[in-house]
């Protein structure tokens, strides 16, 4: 695979799997996009991991809908165009509906819907008008396991997931004529910050079990993924939804 001179936008790349991303596609020769929210002291040890470039530090609240077009104008003024857009910034709250105030419960749904469905499709709507005119691109969303079998304890985490399956589904026929190709990575538990609670915590082994390989995924495991989705020759792929979580989807 080979992204010299791609250039690649990663959200939330300060830490986990997005900064995994980020470094995949710069050993390929991409220059790259760091997108953080609020941790620039992890946003710079990415960039510190990365190889080659040039690549820039980029901040904005995804779940900002003023924020979205302002990330896409400042990439092209430093790097003249935009291949590739990773939606992976993400957040996870649980919200258990017997548990909650409704308080509580409309504002888990409207800060998770926001970060993560209505904030990759803004970013996907200035993204395209760029990539339209370039002549083309591609798209790749980070989804979840929890988006097909539902989060009991978080449960606008599992519908902004599955609405982010039908978004990529439904821009990806819209989209096609453009050469913009979308896909899916859609995985189950991998180490890293966001499930660090609950794999250290009493059910971490019974976790690792839901998986005959008795582990969860590793960040550059999906990381691997999101490249060849993006690569070139795998334009029919596009509108996939690809599952990484070492069958443990077929096992509970
Ligand atoms: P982490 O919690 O480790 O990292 C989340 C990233 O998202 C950080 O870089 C954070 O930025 C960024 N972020 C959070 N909120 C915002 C916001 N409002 N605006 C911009 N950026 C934001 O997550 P993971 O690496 O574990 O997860 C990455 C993706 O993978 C998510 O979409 C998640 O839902 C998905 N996923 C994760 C699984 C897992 O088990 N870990 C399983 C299935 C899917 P900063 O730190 O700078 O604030």
């Amino acid at each position: 695979m080979n992204f010299k001179d791609r250039v690649v936008l990663v959200t939330g790349a300060s830490r986990g799997i997005g900064r995994a991303i980020a470094q995949a596609f710069a050993q390929h020769g991409a220059k790259v996009a760091v997108h953080y929210h609020r941790d620039i002291g992890m946003a710079e040890k990415t960039m510190n991991v990365l190889p080659g470039g040039p690549h820039q530090l980029f901040c904005c609240d995804v779940s900002d809908p003023n924020e979205g077009q302002s990330l896409i104008e400042d990439i092209l003024k430093k790097f003249g165009r935009l291949d590739v857009l990773v939606n992976n910034a993400g957040i996870f709250k649980a919200h258990p509906i017997q548990k909650v105030s409704y308080e509580q419960w409309l504002e888990d749904w409207q800060r998770t819907l926001a970060t993560n469905l209505v904030g990759p499709a803004n970013l996907i709507y200035w993204a395209s008008q760029h990539m339209i005119k370039q002549g083309g691109g591609r798209i790749v969303n980070i989804s979840s396991r929890g988006a097909f079998r539902g989060e009991p304890e978080a449960p606008a985490y599992g519908a902004s997931k599955s609405g982010l399956n039908a978004l990529s589904q439904s821009l990806a026929q819209a989209l096609a004529p453009h050469n913009i190709f979308i896909t899916v990575v859609a995985p189950g538990f991998v180490e890293t910050e966001m499930a660090r609670e609950l794999l250290s915590g009493p059910d971490g082994e019974k976790i690792k079990r839901q998986s005959p390989l008795g582990r969860v995924a590793r960040p550059e495991e999906v990381a691997r993924t999101v490249l060849f989705l993006a690569s070139e020759g795998s334009d029919y792929l596009t509108g996939a939804i690809v599952d990484v979580n070492g069958a443990s989807y077929l096992r509970s």
